[in-house]
This record gives C-alpha cells, structure tokens and sequence, in this order.
C-alpha cells in the first residue's frame, strides 16, 4: 500500500511529462475501456488526491487511477523499451512525443466524466497534502468514532486521506500509544494529526517514509519493519502482529516501552488476540 507521499511523487512525475502534451498514445488495457482511445487529446494536468491519481484530459475527461499494493506508473523516454514489467501487466499507455507513461498492474483504472470526479475521490476525507487541507475536518472525522483503533482509523481514507501502514504505525508510535488504542483516548487528536501532516509534507519531495529524521538506510523509521530489533529510543525489543480484519489486515509495529495502550499477547514471535493492556 504505497503512502500519500509517494502517489504525489508519482503525480509530480507524471504532470512534468504529460501535462500540455497531446497523446500520440492513449490506450487502457482494462476490460472496460479496451475500446476507448485517448489518443489526439491534450493532457491538462495530473493531480493526486490522497493515494488516488486524476489525470484530467481535454474535452472533459478524467482518467483515475489507484496503485493500492503494487501498481505503479513507470515513464520512458521516446523509443525506450519498456521494461517495468512483463507486457500482460499492462494497464494503461499514455504516450506523447516527451516520453511514455506505462501503468502496470493498477488494480483501478477507469474513465469518467472531469464533472463526475466526486464519484471516484468524494468520500475522501481532507488530503493531507493536498491544497485545501483542513485539519479541524480530519479530527473530527476521527473521532466521530471514538472506539476504532488509532491506526485503523488513521488508515481509513475516508477521515483523512494519505496515510498508509508505515505512517499509520510510525505516527502510533510517535505518540506514544499502541496502534489499537482508541482514538478517542489519545491525549490529543490534534497533534496526531499535526504529526501526520508534518511527516507527509516533510517526505513529499524525496524517497523514503522518514519519520525519525535520519535519511540512513535502516534508520528512517522508529518501529516500521523493526520486529526483534532494539527500539532506538530505549532500546526494548520491537513487537510485531497484524493489525486490522482479513483481508484488510496489515502488519503493526511498536514498542511495548515507549508505547502504552492495549496490543495482542505476543510469545515466541507469534501473535496472538488482542486485548491485553501493555502497561
Ligand atoms: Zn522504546
């Protein structure tokens, strides 16, 4: 599940290639659109709306696209081979004389109306780096329901949108608490969502999911993919279990030190249910 920051990345590169450009290409490998050719039309722009891509084409149309776990756009120059995977992966081609766009695997690729965007991106919650972020709107949202787990609700497009599993368990971490405690029992939901803007804009512009300050390999996060490992701050060995319903589950990280709140019994590596109290 790639992060906020990262589909806005993907949308910066897209809108430096594409945008004024008229598409000598436009093909959409889905089933749905396999007979819609785009070719002839100019791109206007390419905009991120959370973990969404909205690529608005002139005459009134928008292509959106979703990467969810593994999709993702690659760009070739003119004349480049295309090698970002086996060709049966394709989903989408939109090429101009600047350079090509492939989108493999994209799990989401569907053609709409610009007018009817609100169908594919209006039950977002306030995008955290988008241009009318409102983080009053994004906290009461979350705490609209007060028993959901943090992470879980900080996951949930719908209140906010942006965050994906590395966020959602670094920010439970930075403030202080397990990712299944209660979002209506943090101390302060402003300054959780304070923190998820301020990593977010912090990574927009570069590589990585930096939540600790450090760009070194291996130290760019406190918990995320840290199971076994000393937690860096006071040096307790880092949990892991899975957090969230199948298939929707995802794996959670913390430390039981620097952490409070409820999290599953953990013995020998393997999770169990949760509901025990940390401390
Ligand atoms: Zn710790």
């Amino acid at each position: 599940m790639p992060e906020g920051d990262s589909v806005y990345r993907a949308a910066a590169r897209l809108h430096e290639v594409l945008a004024g450009q008229v598409l000598t290409t436009g093909e959409l490998r889905v089933p749905a659109h396999a007979t819609s050719d785009l070719a002839g039309r100019r791109v206007l722009e390419v905009v991120p709306r959370g973990k969404h891509l909205l690529t608005r084409l002139e005459g009134g149309l928008t292509l959106h696209t979703h990467l969810r776990m593994d999709g993702r756009w690659v760009l070739f120059r003119p004349g480049e081979r295309w090698t970002g995977a086996p060709a049966h992966q394709i989903r989408a081609v939109l090429g101009t004389e600047r350079g090509t766009a492939v989108g493999y695997r994209l799990p989401v690729v569907e053609l709409l109306r610009t007018g009817d965007e609100h169908r594919a991106v209006g039950h977002l919650g306030p995008d955290l780096l988008g241009p009318d972020w409102d983080p009053a709107e994004a906290v009461r949202r979350l705490l609209s329901h007060p028993g959901r787990p943090v992470a879980e609700a900080l996951l949930d497009q719908r209140n906010l949108a942006g965050v994906g599993n590395v966020y959602a368990n670094e920010l439970c971490y930075l403030a202080g608490v397990t990712p299944w405690t209660p979002v209506g029992e943090l101390a302060s939901a402003d300054r959780l969502v304070a923190r998820a803007h301020q990593v977010l804009e912090a990574n927009r512009l570069r590589s990585g999911h930096v939540t600790t300050g450090d760009t070194r390999r291996g130290h760019q996060q406190w918990v995320y993919g840290r199971a076994g490992r000393p937690c860096a701050r006071c040096g307790t060995t880092v949990l892991t279990a899975q957090h969230g319903t199948a298939p929707q589950d995802r794996p959670a990280y913390w430390c039981p030190s620097c952490q409070r709140g409820p999290a599953p019994e953990v013995r020998s590596g393997r999770p169990g249910a949760p509901g025990r109290r940390a401390r």
